[in-house]
C-alpha cells in the first residue's frame, strides 16, 4: 500500500522561460523536488541564478514599452485568451497542482478557475485605464492625473499555492501596462511552469512575462536588481523584513502580503453547525497551511463546550489521506521541518495549558511515509502563549472562550497579525457593529473563503502586509501617478 506517486512524465519540460528562450534548467545549484505525501524526490531541476535574473530583467525592460504602449483592448484581448487558455488546460494543470505541494486534486480545477477569473475580471480594466482632470486653485490651468506603470514588476510567491498567488500579481500589473519577472518558488516549482507554457500559448510577446525558478538567492537577487522597478511579495513576515532592508537600499517599493492568525469569532446567536464547519476549514484547508486560514477560534462561552463538541464531530469525517484521491479533504503538510514544527507548537501550547482534545501526533501508518499532521484542536488557550499569537501553517486550531462582545474584540485584534477575521453571529447589529472593529484587511460575517474574487481587495493590515491585490485597489498597486498642470495664461 502507499500513496500514489506523481506522474513525472507529464512534468513540464522547462524552468526559466526568458524573452523567448524557453530553457529546461537555470544557471544555478541543482534541487531535488520532494512530493509531500510520499516523501520521495520527484525530478531534479537545474535552478536559477541572479545572472538568469539578470537576462530576465534585461527581456522584462526590452518588452515593456511596447507592452505599455499596447491599446488597451490589445491587452485585455490577450488577457482573456489566456483565461480561456488557462481554462482549457485545467484538466493538466491540475495534477501539477498535486504533485508540487501535496494539495488535495479537488482543489486543483478551482484553482485554474480562479486562475481564469483573475485575467477575466483585469483584463476587463485593461482598456478601462483613464486619468482624470482636477479643478486646481489659481490662475487658469488644465490640470490632469494620469496612471502609468511601473515598468517591471518582480514577483515572489510561496509554495502553498504559487498559482493562485502569481496570478493574483500578474494580472493586475499586466492590465496597468507592467511587465513581470516571476519566481517559481524551488520547493512547489510545477504549476508555474505549466503557466508559463499558456501564457506563450495565449501569444503574449516574449519578454511581457519571463519566469526564473529558484530559491532564497534568486529572490534575493530580484529585489536587488535595479532593471525591476517594483517587488510584489507574498510570503512570510521573516522573509519580509529582510527584503525590506535590501530593497531599502534602492528605495525600491515593495508590495507585502504576509501571514496571519485570523480570529474567528463565534457568539452564541450564531448558527452553530454553519460556525463549527466554518471554523473547522481553518486547519483543513490545504491543511492549515493558507494565509487567511481561521486558527484561532474564539466562543462565547454558554455555547464553549456544545461547539468544541461539534468540532470534535465534525472532524472524525474528515479524509486524511493521498492528495490524489478525488475523495481525500486533506493533504500532508510540505515538509518534515514544518512537521516538527507544528508539533512544537502543539507540545509547547499543551505545556501552557492547552487541552489537546483531537490530533496531536504525527500520523503512521500509510501517512508515515509523508508528511502527515492530523487536525489538531487545542482548547483553553490563553491569548499570551505561542499557540494564540504565533502563525503555525498547520492543521492546527487554538480555542478559547470569551464572555462579552468587546473581549471578544480584544481577542481577535490581539496579536501582531491583521490577516483576516471572522464573525457568526445572527444579530445583524452586531455583525456590523463587531466587523467595523476587526483590525483585519478581510472581515468576513458567516463566512469562510466565499470572498476571496479577483474583484475584492485582498491584504493585510499590521504585520499581516500593506498593499492590496485585487479589485481597483489591486490595479492601483502597480500603477505610477503622474500629475501635469497646463498654464493656460499665456
Ligand atoms: P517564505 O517567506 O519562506 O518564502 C516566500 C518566497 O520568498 C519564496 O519564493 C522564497 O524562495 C522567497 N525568499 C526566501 N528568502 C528570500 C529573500 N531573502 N529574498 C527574496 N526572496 C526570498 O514563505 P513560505 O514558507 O514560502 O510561505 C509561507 C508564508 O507565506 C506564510 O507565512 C503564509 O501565511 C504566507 N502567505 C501569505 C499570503 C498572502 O496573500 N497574504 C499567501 C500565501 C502565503
Amino acid at each position: 500500500m502507499g500513496f500514489q506517486h506523481p506522474d513525472i512524465s507529464k512534468f513540464p519540460q522547462y524552468a526559466n522561460v526568458i524573452g523567448e528562450d524557453k530553457e529546461t534548467g537555470g544557471s544555478g545549484e541543482a534541487w531535488a523536488h520532494v512530493y509531500p505525501a510520499t516523501g520521495k524526490v520527484t525530478r531534479e531541476i537545474k535552478l536559477a541564478s541572479p545572472a538568469d535574473v539578470d537576462r530576465a530583467a534585461a527581456a522584462a525592460k526590452a518588452a515593456q514599452p511596447a507592452w505599455r504602449a499596447l491599446p488597451g483592448d490589445k491587452r485585455r484581448d490577450l488577457m482573456f485568451k489566456l483565461a480561456s487558455v488557462i481554462e482549457a488546460n485545467a484538466a493538466e494543470m491540475t495534477p501539477l497542482l498535486t504533485a508540487e505541494s501535496g494539495a488535495i486534486i479537488l482543489s486543483g480545477p478551482h484553482m485554474s478557475a480562479d486562475a481564469a477569473q483573475k485575467f477575466r475580471y483585469y483584463g476587463g480594466w485593461a482598456d478601462k485605464i483613464e486619468g482624470r482632470t482636477v479643478k486646481t486653485w489659481g490662475g487658469p490651468a488644465h490640470d490632469y492625473v494620469a496612471y502609468e506603470p511601473y515598468g517591471t514588476i518582480g514577483v515572489i510567491v510561496p509554495w502553498n499555492g504559487p498559482l493562485f498567488a502569481a496570478t493574483m500579481v500578474i494580472a493586475p500589473a499586466l492590465a496597468a501596462g507592467n511587465c513581470v519577472v516571476l519566481k517559481a518558488p524551488e520547493i512547489a516549482p510545477w504549476s508555474l511552469m505549466k503557466f508559463m507554457e499558456l501564457v506563450q500559448q495565449a501569444g503574449f510577446p516574449p519578454g511581457v512575462v519571463n519566469l526564473v525558478t529558484g530559491g532564497a538567492d534568486v529572490g534575493a537577487s530580484m529585489v536587488d536588481h535595479p532593471g525591476i522597478d517594483k517587488i510584489e511579495f507574498i510570503g512570510s513576515g521573516a522573509t519580509a523584513k529582510k527584503i525590506l532592508a535590501s530593497a531599502s537600499q534602492l528605495l525600491k517599493p515593495v508590495g507585502l502580503e504576509l501571514g496571519g492568525k485570523s480570529a474567528v469569532v463565534v457568539f452564541a446567536d450564531a448558527n452553530l453547525q454553519s460556525a463549527a464547519k466554518r471554523g473547522l476549514t481553518g486547519a483543513v484547508s490545504a491543511a492549515g497551511q493558507g494565509c487567511v486560514n481561521g486558527t484561532r477560534l474564539l466562543v462565547e462561552r454558554t455555547i464553549y463546550e456544545p461547539y468544541l463538541e461539534m468540532l470534535q464531530v465534525m472532524a472524525g469525517h474528515i479524509k486524511i489521506g493521498d492528495p490524489f484521491a478525488a475523495d481525500t479533504i486533506m493533504g500532508p503538510v510540505i515538509s518534515e521541518s514544518a512537521l516538527n514544527r507544528i508539533h512544537g507548537m502543539v507540545e509547547r501550547g499543551a505545556k501552557v495549558g492547552g487541552r489537546v482534545l483531537l490530533g496531536g501526533e504525527r500520523l503512521g501508518g500509510d501517512h508515515a511515509q509523508g508528511y502527515y499532521y492530523p487536525i489538531t484542536i487545542l482548547a483553553d488557550v490563553t491569548q499570551d502563549t505561542e499557540i494564540a499569537q504565533t502563525e503555525v501553517f498547520g492543521p492546527v486550531l487554538a480555542v478559547t472562550p470569551f464572555d462579552s462582545e468587546e473581549e471578544a474584540i480584544l481577542l481577535a485584534n490581539g496579536t501582531d497579525y491583521g490577516l483576516g477575521a471572522y464573525v457568526h453571529t445572527n444579530n445583524v447589529a452586531r455583525a456590523h457593529r463587531v466587523a467595523g472593529q476587526m483590525m483585519a484587511g478581510q472581515v468576513q460575517v458567516n463566512g469562510s473563503g466565499e470572498a476571496m474574487t479577483p474583484c475584492v481587495p485582498f491584504g493585510g493590515m499590521k504585520h499581516s502586509g500593506h498593499g492590496r491585490l485585487g479589485g481597483i485597489e489591486g490595479l492601483r498597486e502597480f500603477q505610477q501617478v503622474r500629475n501635469v498642470w497646463v498654464n493656460l495664461q499665456d
